[in-house]
């Protein structure tokens, strides 16, 4: 393919900033690209020779560039300078210096693709003694056989300023529209001017003109809701798939070429690699353990939500890669963790999914993730570095596993195999310290112990589970409450409605001042159960309030105070509603503490106003 050809693209995809006609001139060009070179123009569409996650930089200087045009120009580099100077543009110099050569000399050899890409990525390669001399011939190679916009693309793409504006979302639908055309032509619309199959938009893409009402129906597939319905859901599936196979592979030219090649069979075959970094799972957030037991379901697996970075870690005999979350390799930059790897995991073919979490070397306590997120990008004196900021690595999952793909295996079993392959060492590789329950007093008294031991909360998972690579799923939910719980006297309540009529269900509580006196701070009917056998039943609580019932107006009931309960809650808010001047934001009832607490023993104004300074700490 000539390269002109992809200049061509490149300005109609620079000529509009509308998301729409990008993704139709991107998928027209697909169209017409051969299958062997589906990769490069993916990838050179993109302004790369490599995929984001290949830490490979093309590195060249913009006085390398500059010297390159002075040689392919002709032009002293004063003038390239000055030009410079006044476009800062050096793309733009490049363009209009090197035409102006060309109209009185003969031009070189056409440019291929392919010749661009090659050329570039060797640029990549070249290292040590005489390598400046070697990428400026290569640079000045390529520019002196531009012609016209070219010079300015290729400027540009060396420079890593290529910016035409085509993002993920971009890529995937113009994947979709060039190899897809059935399910695509039925949300699209004909042209009544062109006879082009369009996107829906004001007017034609590709003529201009404008699109009649009628067209677009009929693109639309409007003959009937419901077949509308169908088709957009058809559509919707294909770009479903694409994007999950981009999540396996995090390479547009991959997953393309498999598009182009093999189908929506092929999509869905795309096999993980070891070595390429897949996109992680993501958790959901969870107010309540008992709104992430709903989703997660019953038993559930809970784990210390520990405060540090995702570390994806992939090993292929003695080769070694880490990726962070946003899949940056890091893998030079943590040779401890490289060594913890080999020592402790008794496999030589998996992909890992951990938390590496700082700790101080001489207290051994975790510390949180902002005093070790300098090791990330550290370049130099990176040894140094990992004594003095040490992580440990915390394992919860594997993607991966003597070449076999785990993730649609369900989550218990990946967890069995890695607490069968992973030999846990203190402060230098761990297996996640977890418990399966479904008890949410078990969970609550596990998250005090998880805070307590320097982490952050929760992460509560589903245990059949499949791995959902890149999103934001119900199969693990975060729940990082950041307060601690409250034993308050109930000293009023409400008689229920429907069928919770014959209860007492929801409760006034109080802190106490100093001098005793208990003062109101809000109300809660959450966290009981209907049924005895579930936990504390709102009809146990009943029973213990009637005897204590000193005045009844309508359904309110005073009481005395006597009954202690413990009580979680999100947040605490100031409020003039409640006469402690706070009240308590999402409240639960976690159970019932009166056989060991007295009046006395309750929580006090001043333990809630600490909270809520603590809380405004945490905040800020
Ligand atoms: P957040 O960053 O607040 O959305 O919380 C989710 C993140 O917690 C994940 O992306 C992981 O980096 C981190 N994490 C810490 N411990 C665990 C764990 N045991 N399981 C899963 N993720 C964890």
């Amino acid at each position: 393919m000539k390269y002109s050809e992809l200049v061509e693209l490149y300005e109609r995809l620079d000529s509009t900033t509308k998301r729409l006609e990008k993704t139709y001139y991107l998928s027209e060009f697909l169209k017409k690209t051969a299958a062997d070179d589906i990769e490069q123009v993916i990838l050179l569409v993109q302004g790369r020779v490599f995929p984001s996650y290949d830490e490979r930089e093309i590195g060249v200087a913009n006085q390398l560039v500059v010297k390159a045009i002075n040689i392919a120009s002709g032009t002293e580099t004063e003038k390239i300078e000055k030009e410079w100077a006044k476009t800062g543009d050096l793309g733009k110099v490049a363009e209009s210096l090197i035409k102006g050569k060309k109209q009185s000399t003969l031009a070189a050899t056409e440019l291929t693709v392919k010749k661009v890409f090659d050329n570039i990525r060797k640029l990549t390669e070249l290292t040590g003694h005489g390598s400046v001399g070697r990428k400026l011939q290569l640079i000045a190679e390529l520019l002196s056989s531009a012609k016209g916009a070219e010079a300015r693309y290729i400027t540009r793409t060396i420079l890593g300023q290529l910016r035409v504006g085509t993002g993920a979302g971009i890529l995937r639908d113009a994947i979709a529209w060039a190899y897809f055309p059935k399910a695509v032509e039925k949300v699209f619309v004909k042209c009544g001017s062109c006879r082009s199959t369009v996107p829906p938009a004001d007017s034609c893409v590709e003529c201009n003109k404008p699109l009649e009402k009628e067209a677009r129906k009929a693109g639309t597939a409007a003959e009937g809701k419901e077949e509308n319905t169908a088709a957009r859901d058809e559509y919707n599936t294909i770009l479903d798939r694409i994007q999950q196979a981009y999540d396996l592979t995090n390479d547009f030219g991959v997953v393309a070429r498999k598009a182009k090649t093999e189908g929506v069979k092929g999509l869905e075959t795309v096999e993980i690699r070891i070595g390429t970094p897949i996109k992680v799972m993501l958790a959901l957030k969870s107010e309540t353990v008992e709104e992430a037991l709903e989703t997660v379901g019953k038993p559930a697996q809970c784990e210390y939500k520990y405060d540090g970075f995702r570390l994806e870690c992939h090993r292929l005999g003695d080769k070694i890669w880490l990726y962070t979350r946003r899949l940056e390799n890091v893998t030079r930059q943590f040779p401890d963790v490289v060594e913890c790897l080999k020592k402790y995991v008794k496999a030589d073919n998996y992909i890992l999914d951990a938390e590496a979490v700082g700790y101080d070397p001489k207290t051994q306590k975790y510390v949180p993730f902002q005093n070790i997120s300098q090791r990330i990008k550290r370049k130099y004196e990176i040894e140094k570095m990992a004594e003095e900021l040490p992580v440990e690595v915390n394992v919860f999952d594997i993607l991966c596993y003597e070449g076999r793909n785990l993730v649609s295996q369900p989550f218990r079993k990946r967890r069995e195999l890695i607490e069968k392959i992973v030999r846990s060492a203190e402060r230098k590789i761990v297996v996640s310290k977890a418990i399966v329950t479904g008890n949410e007093a078990e969970i609550e008294k596990f998250f005090k112990q998880a805070k307590a031991g320097g982490t952050e909360g929760l992460m509560i998972k589903a245990l059949d589970a499949p791995y959902q690579p890149g999103a934001r799923v119900g199969y693990m939910l975060k729940f990082k409450k950041v307060m601690e719980n409250l034993d308050l006297a109930v000293v009023a309540a409400e008689w229920g409605e429907g069928k919770r009529a014959k209860w007492l269900s929801s409760y006034y509580l109080a802190c106490r001042d100093d001098s005793g006196k208990l003062l109101e701070i809000g109300k809660v009917s959450t966290g009981l159960k209907e049924k005895r056998e579930e936990g504390l039943s709102f009809d146990e609580v009943t029973e213990m309030l009637k005897p204590l019932i000193v005045e009844e107006t309508g359904r309110l009931v005073k009481v005395r105070p006597k009954i202690v309960i413990e009580v979680a809650y999100e947040e605490i808010q100031k409020s003039p509603t409640y006469e402690s001047g706070y009240a308590l934001r999402f409240p639960r009832v976690i159970r019932n503490r009166s056989d060991e607490k007295g009046i006395g023993d309750i929580n006090t104004l001043q333990d809630v106003e600490r909270l809520y300074r603590q809380q405004k700490r945490q905040k800020a």
